[in-house]
């Protein structure tokens, strides 16, 4: 597995014309290497791939990053790093830019003298867009947890609780199914704040007659799920029936037509286009999708200003949405994969409109 990647970046370094690259982001690591520990580097060269790390980690590096060399470092890892380039003869390191701090650089700088120091952009992460079997698997998993977890809140969710509390409940049941953690700040947005894209759980106290947005996802062995549902309590404002639908319907057409070969400017217009019929184009301000994996948010982007070209083993989210200031708002998100033919859906919690 580890190779694979490694091979793929290789002939990337290759078309730059570098012959090694240092890895500094952790997620960059672990997807190279398996590796899950919190410290280390890789070094990748024409030749070799070194998983550099400290002793807290010698037993469990070497099981974990099976075809790397696994190096112990001393005080300063770049003394190891220069050590390692010495030995091959290689005067120039590729280092991810948006990755290293300015004095981490710096360090570099003084360190490695007189290798060439040569910064790169997203070469991991290019590679990370597409998904191999292995990890839709594990991101199947992450969506199943997901969909439990809403099953869950329809059995706990009631007035009088806090938005707090419900995403307290929520975050201990993923935990609880093997998640390492929530994949980001979880959404619980009840009543006039449903209309804020953005509403993280706060102390509001679910009154009833509302609308609720949740919207969150577990991280589940390193692969993240985000789902989105809406719910009415009681009986809410029949506005709000009315853009649960239009946002209904402009998910469903999306799921029904988007395919590989599409921009991520076709795909966001799909959804776009639906709720611009009806009148809310301005109430949907934001994307209608985004790439899904190791984090939540990767390319590629469902957006109008995206070119990026739908490709299999894709995965993206899609999750238009509509939100009326003051009274409340919609939005609903499914995880999906671009496959040869279309699309397979990962999320499979119900999207009919429930009233609790
Ligand atoms: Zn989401
Ligand atoms: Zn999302």
């Amino acid at each position: 597995m580890a190779n694979k990647r490694v091979e793929r970046l290789r002939e990337r370094l290759h078309d730059l014309g570098l012959s090694a690259m240092l890895v500094a982001s952790p997620i960059n690591r672990r997807y190279l290497t398996g590796f899950t520990g919190s410290a280390g580097y890789v070094l990748i060269t024409s030749e070799q791939s070194f998983l550099l790390t400290d002793f807290r980690y010698m037993t469990q590096a070497p099981e974990q990053a099976t075809g790397f060399q696994v190096v112990e470092h001393g005080a300063n890892v770049m003394d190891t790093v220069k050590e390692l380039l010495a030995n091959e003869g290689i005067a120039s390191l590729g280092f991810e830019q948006e990755h290293v701090t300015y004095a981490a650089f710096s360090t570099y700088t003084k360190k490695l003298e007189p290798v060439h120091l040569v910064p790169v952009s997203g070469l991991v992460e290019q590679l990370r867009i597409i998904k191999d079997d292995e990890e839709i698997k594990v991101m199947q998993r992450a969506a199943d947890l997901a969909d439990a977890t809403f099953s869950h809140i329809l059995s706990i969710v009631e007035t009088g609780k806090t938005e707090r509390e419900i995403d307290l409940q929520m975050e201990m049941f993923m935990r609880s199914h093997g998640a390492t953690s929530s994949s980001f700040d979880t959404i619980v947005a009840s009543g006039p704040r449903s209309a804020l894209p953005h509403g993280v759980a706060s102390d509001r106290v679910i009154e009833g007659n509302e609308f609720i947005t949740f919207d969150f996802g577990a991280l589940l062995d390193g692969y993240c799920s985000d789902l989105t549902r809406t719910i009415a309590l009681g009986s809410p404002d029949p506005k709000l029936k009315e853009i649960y639908n239009i946002v209904l319907e402009a998910q469903l057409h999306t799921l029904d037509h988007i395919k590989p070969g599409m921009t991520g400017r076709e795909a966001d217009a799909l959804a776009r286009d639906v709720i611009t019929k009806y009148g809310y184009g301005e109430y949907f301000g934001h994307s209608t999708g985004h790439g899904l994996g190791m984090e939540v948010h990767e390319s590629p982007r469902l957006s109008k200003l995206s070119d990026d070209v739908l490709e299999p083993g894709m995965v993206v989210t899609v999750e238009p949405g509509i939100y009326l200031p003051g009274l409340g708002g919609v939005r609903i998100e499914d995880d999906i994969v671009i496959t040869e033919t279309g699309i397979h859906i990962l999320t499979s919690s119900s999207k009919e409109y429930t009233v609790l």
